[in-house]
Parts: structure tokens; sequence; C-alpha cells
């Protein structure tokens, strides 16, 4: 594990699952209702309650799909986290489909909507680096930007945790994100 940006990031392995957040984030696809990767770990271990909410929000305020870059909220079900913030992140089609833009606003959006929520803690996975074939190096980088500024604009979300499923992933995120340690 390590912290960076006094304290308020800390970036370790784990499952996101078993996360003590306020609130964690989902890697969702945009039909919000399940898939594989960490998207099937939260549903699997939230239960029900997570997909009913998903359900709902589809039916209502997003009936073609939640877009990349947006962000929703639901209940956390049986998890630690008291809510889930399900994001969609970009597919990674070589990097001229405006994916870093839309990897950063599914981080911005899951911080915003965190903030409203009035959550202290927010964990997120490593959102499009896996199935969705966004390179590491380069998620590193605009993750590290992205929660920089947060934390440098005042973000009412007091401690951000990035939780990798690898040692791998892990490493490669600490030696690519250029953050600083203290
Ligand atoms: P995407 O479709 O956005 O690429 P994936 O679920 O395929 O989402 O992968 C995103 C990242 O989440 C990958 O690095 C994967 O290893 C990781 N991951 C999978 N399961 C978990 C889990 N239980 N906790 C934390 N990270 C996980």
């Amino acid at each position: 594990m390590e912290m960076f940006l006094g304290g308020r990031l800390t970036v370790k392995t784990g499952d996101i699952t078993r996360e003590d957040a306020d609130a964690i984030v989902n890697a969702a696809n945009s039909s919000l209702l399940g898939g594989g990767g960490v998207d099937g770990a939260i549903h699997n271990a939230g239960g029900r309650e997570i997909y009913n909410e998903c359900k709902h929000i589809r039916d209502t305020e997003y009936p073609e799909g939640l877009p990349a870059g947006e962000a929703v909220v639901t209940t956390g079900g049986r998890l630690p986290a008291k809510y889930v913030i399900h994001t969609v992140g970009p597919v990674w089609y070589g990097g001229n489909r405006n994916e870093d833009e839309l990897l950063a606003n599914a981080y911005r959006n899951s911080l915003k909507r965190a903030g409203e929520k009035k959550c202290a803690s927010l964990a997120f996975p490593a959102i499009s680096t896996g199935v969705y074939g966004f390179p590491r190096e380069r998620a590193a980088r605009i993750v590290a930007e992205v929660i920089t500024n947060y934390i440098d604009s005042g973000g009412v979300v007091k401690k951000i945790i990035l939780v990798f499923f690898g040692n791998d992933d892990y490493r490669v995120f600490l030696e690519s994100s250029g953050l600083q340690s203290p």
C-alpha cells in the first residue's frame, strides 16, 4: 500500500467488494444490468437490491443505457460500502475516439456523485483496463491527474482509494502515474 497527495490518496491491491469505504465504484457496462469482471463481482457480493435499482435507473433515466463517462448511484446492498457508483468507462479503440476524456469523465463524475451523497471515502477499481482494453500506463497518468486536480480544487471526498486486483496492475500504476510519494 502507498499513500500520496498528503494522505488523501491510497493505492493498494485487493478485492474492491471487501472495501470498507462509504462508496465503491463499479466499472459497469452501459446496460447497467451486470457483466463480468469487477461488475460481476460487485453484483454477486452486493445482491439483488443493487440489480433492482440499476434496472429502475435503466427504465426511468437511461432507457438507452448509461453513456460512457457518466455515473449513477445505487445502494451498496450487502456490501460493506453504503453506495455503489456505477460508471461506464470507454472501450479502447486505439486512442482516437475520445477515450482519454471519457476515462477522465468516468472518474470525475464518480467523484461528483460521491460528493453529492456526502461520502468521505470512495474506492475505485481500474476502470476500462480489463476487458475494455485501455492501456494501463496511459490510464495511470489520466487517473492521477484527475485525482490531483480534484483534491487541489477542494473536492469534498476526503479519502480516495485505488484498488488494483493484482500486483502487476498495482506496480504498473505506481511506475506510470507520475505521483510522488511524500
Ligand atoms: P472494464 O470492462 O472497465 O475493463 P473489467 O471488470 O474487465 O472492467 O476490469 C477492470 C479492472 O478491475 C481490471 O483491472 C480487473 O482486474 C479488475 N477487477 C476485477 N475484479 C475485481 C475486484 N473484485 N476488485 C477489484 N478489481 C477487480
